[in-house]
C-alpha cells in the first residue's frame, strides 16, 4: 500500500535542492524502519512528490498512513527537500504483491484483466515494476481482442491467447522469478529492516573513522557490526543461502 502527497514548488527551487539543470529529474529512494516497505522522493517539472510504501499488515498494527507520511515528510533527510511547498494532491494506492502466484483468471466472457488488477506487480524491494508490465498485458490482450473481434467472437475461448500470450512474455517469467521474495524478506524484516540497516550505519562510521586507532582495528569493528547483525557467521552463511536467488 502506498500514500503519496505532490507539493508544487517552482522550478529554480527544484533544480537547486536536487542539484538538476536542464531537463533532468531525480528519484530517491529509502528504506524503511519498522515497516517491510520505503520511502520515496522524485521531482516533477513544478512539484515534488512524497510518499511511503508498505504493507498493509503494518499499516493495522501500527499508526495510520497519514501519521507514517506525516513523520517520513518531517525527517531531516526529507523536510528540506519540500519546505514551503504547498500540498496540491493526496493519493492512495494498493500495490499487488502477490506475485505470479495471485494472479487471478486472466480471460473470461467479454473480458480480460490486465495490469494492476490482474497483480502484475513485481514488487521485490529491490525492483518495484508494474508500469511496464501494463503495458504488455494491455498489448498482448489487445491483441487477442483484435483477432477475436475479427471472428466475430468474444467468449473465453477466444481470448484465450492473451493468457497464452502473457505467460510467456517477460512478465510472468519476471514475476516467477520473484514468487519467493515477499515470503523471504517478511519472515526477515527485524534483521532486513531494522538490524542490518543500523548495523551498516554502525560498521560505515567505524570503517572511515580517523583516530589514533589502526585500521585493523577499525575494520574489525566494522566486521564485528555486521556479522553480530547477522546472527554470527553462521547466521550469515543462511541468509545468504537464503537470499542466493537473488543472484541466480
Ligand atoms: C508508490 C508507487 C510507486 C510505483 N513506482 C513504480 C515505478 O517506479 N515503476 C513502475 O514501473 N511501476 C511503478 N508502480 C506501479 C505502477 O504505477 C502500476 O503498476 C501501474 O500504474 C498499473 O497500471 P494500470 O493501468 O494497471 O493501473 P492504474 O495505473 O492504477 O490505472 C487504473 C485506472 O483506473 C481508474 N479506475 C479505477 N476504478 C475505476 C472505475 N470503477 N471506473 C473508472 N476508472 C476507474 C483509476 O482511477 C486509474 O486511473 C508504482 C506504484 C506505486 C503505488
Amino acid at each position: 500500500m502506498s500514500v503519496k502527497e505532490v507539493f508544487k514548488l517552482d522550478r529554480d527551487t527544484i533544480d537547486d535542492r536536487f542539484r538538476l539543470d536542464g531537463d533532468a529529474g531525480a528519484a530517491y529512494q529509502y528504506f524503511g524502519e519498522g515497516a517491510v516497505g520505503g520511502g520515496f522522493v522524485y521531482t516533477n517539472k513544478r512539484s515534488v512528490s512524497v510518499g511511503v510504501v508498505y504493507r498493509v499488515e503494518d499499516a493495522a498494527a501500527g499508526q495510520t498512513p497519514e501519521a507514517t507520511l506525516d513523520a517520513f515528510e518531517s525527517h531531516p533527510a526529507v523536510a528540506p527537500l519540500i519546505r514551503g511547498g504547498r500540498r496540491i494532491e493526496y493519493s492512495a494506492h494498493v500495490v499487488p504483491e502477490g506475485g505470479a502466484r495471485a494472479m487471478p483468471d486472466l480471460v473470461h466472457d467479454g473480458a480480460v484483466v490486465v495490469g494492476d488488477a490482474a497483480g502484475l506487480v513485481l514488487n521485490s524491494g529491490v525492483h518495484l515494476e508494474g508500469t511496464n508490465m501494463a503495458v504488455e498485458s494491455g498489448y498482448h490482450a489487445g491483441k487477442a481482442i483484435a483477432a477475436a473481434l475479427a471472428d466475430g467472437r468474444s467468449d473465453a475461448e477466444a481470448l484465450a491467447a492473451y493468457a497464452r500470450d502473457l505467460d510467456q512474455s517477460f512478465v510472468v517469467e519476471n514475476l516467477r522469478h520473484y514468487d519467493w521474495f515477499q515470503r523471504t524478506i517478511a519472515a526477515d524484516r527485524q534483521f532486513l529492516f531494522e538490524d542490518l540497516p543500523r548495523a551498516l550505519a554502525s560498521a560505515e562510521t567505524e570503517y572511515f573513522k580517523m583516530d589514533r586507532a589502526s585500521k585493523d582495528e577499525h575494520t574489525g569493528a566494522a566486521r564485528d557490526h555486521l556479522v553480530a547483525a547477522a546472527g554470527g557467521w553462521f547466521g550469515a552463511a543462511k541468509r545468504a543461502w537464503r537470499f542466493r536467488r537473488m543472484l541466480s
